[in-house]
């Protein structure tokens, strides 16, 4: 633990956090010499662990070749590959892309393209965006608008911009018994329609949706067919619709992006955390070419931008990162782990009476904690488990990303895991029991 002064602004200004002072594989180290498996890849970041050195190679060698080059002047050999690669790569026809810093950053493009692009195409009366209740999009105003944390907003909440919230797609907390998951698919894809018409169809710009849920939910996937169905709402009404694959692209469902296992692309879509992997910050807009041409053939002119928008060296990080997914075929191994983890999950804690749901895609796995698994009860708010779950983990050597609840007011605790793309059978069970043994702590 830090014992001197510090002077660092941090997160939580009671916490006493170790100080890492290393990364090897799958495991952080502190001054202590203590190993911390990386179970949820800080938040869903380290898809490729900490020590990878065709990473660390690019990053020294652009450093070395060209630190930085303003966009407004230069384009650089990073950036172009990097596009060129993302976009060869991506689904439907996503084929620019525009470089930011990371995941809000990306969301706030997104949402100020899609205004654009409607003014661009002569209607400036489209302004509205739908977003879902218990998202995260990020913490700029823009994106915070359009997340539905009630927690994250609430101080903020004279700041933001007006948006609607829909329900999110929960099957296990919100799909009674007597309704199948495909009416219930349905049902909740089409509280997008209700929104449109509620709003005038010609005055709503976009929706905004993660495929599979993240942050606030913990690793939550659509049930099948809902996407389908927001995608042709959107498609019925010049809706555009936006992705935000922050946290689940990059490989991390077992997919490069996680919208191909709904088989529908996005207008746009927004990546960020795996494309760095943690090695440099970078996040990144995709669009597909007729959002894009708007733009081009209209005033030519996206007012929009940051001074380390495209920067060089991560994009060198991205395009080495993106190399190593595509080159071991890693989305192939992701899934396979996946499997296993989703098992090994399911037989550790399947029967635990505080565990409700375990699910997820990929390496992207959630547990949900309750306080009654046969009615679902979550924990009172008061009595959270989240932080002492992660406290009680870190005490095990073991990271992993809490949540607590955020069904409207109800508590619904979860844990989010993430672990590297690179982790083995072994390495999984190693943070199995790890987990197990700060559960038993707590709960
Ligand atoms: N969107 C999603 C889905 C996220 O999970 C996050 C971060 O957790 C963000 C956006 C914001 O990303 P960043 O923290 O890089 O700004």
């Amino acid at each position: 633990m830090s014992a001197k002064q510090s002077h660092v602004f941090p997160r939580n200004c009671h916490a006493d956090l170790p100080v890492a002072v290393g990364g090897e594989g799958c495991y952080l180290i502190d001054t202590e010499g203590k190993r911390y498996f990386d179970g949820s890849g800080g938040a869903a970041v380290s898809c490729l662990g900490h020590s990878n050195e065709r990473v660390r190679e690019a990053v020294k060698r652009q450093v070395d070749q060209l630190a930085f080059a303003h966009t407004g002047f230069f384009t650089s050999e990073p950036a172009e590959a990097l596009a060129d690669l993302l976009a060869t790569n991506a689904p439907g026809d996503l084929d620019r892309v525009y470089f930011v810093s990371g995941g809000s950053e990306a969301v706030e493009s997104a949402i100020k393209l899609a205004r654009q692009y409607h003014v661009e195409r002569g209607e400036p009366q489209r302004r509205h965006l739908i977003a879902r209740r218990q998202s995260y999009h990020g913490n700029t105003l823009g994106a915070l608008s359009a997340g539905g944390n009630a927690w994250r907003r609430q101080q903020f909440a004279p700041l933001l911009v007006e948006m609607s919230h829909i329900a999110p797609c929960y099957e296990y907390a919100e799909r009674p018994e007597d309704e199948s998951p495909e009416d219930y698919g349905r049902r909740v894809a089409d509280e997008l329609e209700t929104e449109i018409q509620r709003l005038g169809p010609d005055s709503v710009m976009a929706f905004i949706a993660e495929p599979v849920v993240g942050a606030t939910l913990g690793a939550v996937p659509a049930v099948p067919g809902y996407f389908k169905r927001v995608r042709e709402i959107c498609d019925r009404h010049g809706v555009l619709l936006i992705l935000d694959e922050v946290m689940c692209g990059m490989g991390r469902t077992g997919h490069l992006f996680a919208c191909e296992a709904e088989g529908i692309a996005p207008d746009i879509l927004c990546i960020a955390k795996g494309l760095g992997a943690g090695y440099q910050p970078i996040g990144a807009m995709l669009c597909s070419a007729p959002v894009y041409d708007a733009i081009a053939n209209g005033s030519g002119f996206f007012q929009h931008g940051h001074t380390y928008v495209g920067h060089p060296v991560a994009a060198a990080a991205g395009l080495a990162v993106l190399r190593e997914l595509l080159d071991h075929d890693l989305p192939a191994q992701v899934r396979a782990r996946g499997d296993y983890l989703q098992s090994a999950l399911e037989a550790r804690f399947g029967q635990h009476p505080h565990i409700g749901d375990i699910r997820g895609r990929g390496l992207f796995r959630g547990l949900e904690f309750v306080a009654d698994r046969t009615t679902k009860t979550p924990f009172d708010p008061a009595r959270s488990v989240a932080g002492k779950l992660k406290k009680a983990a870190m005490a095990e050597g073991l990271i992993c990303y809490p949540m607590p609840g955020t069904r409207d007011g109800k508590a619904g605790d979860h844990l989010l895991l993430a672990p590297p793309f690179i982790a083995s059978e072994a390495d999984l069970d190693e943070m199995i029991e790890r987990l197990s043994r700060a559960i038993d702590a707590v709960l």
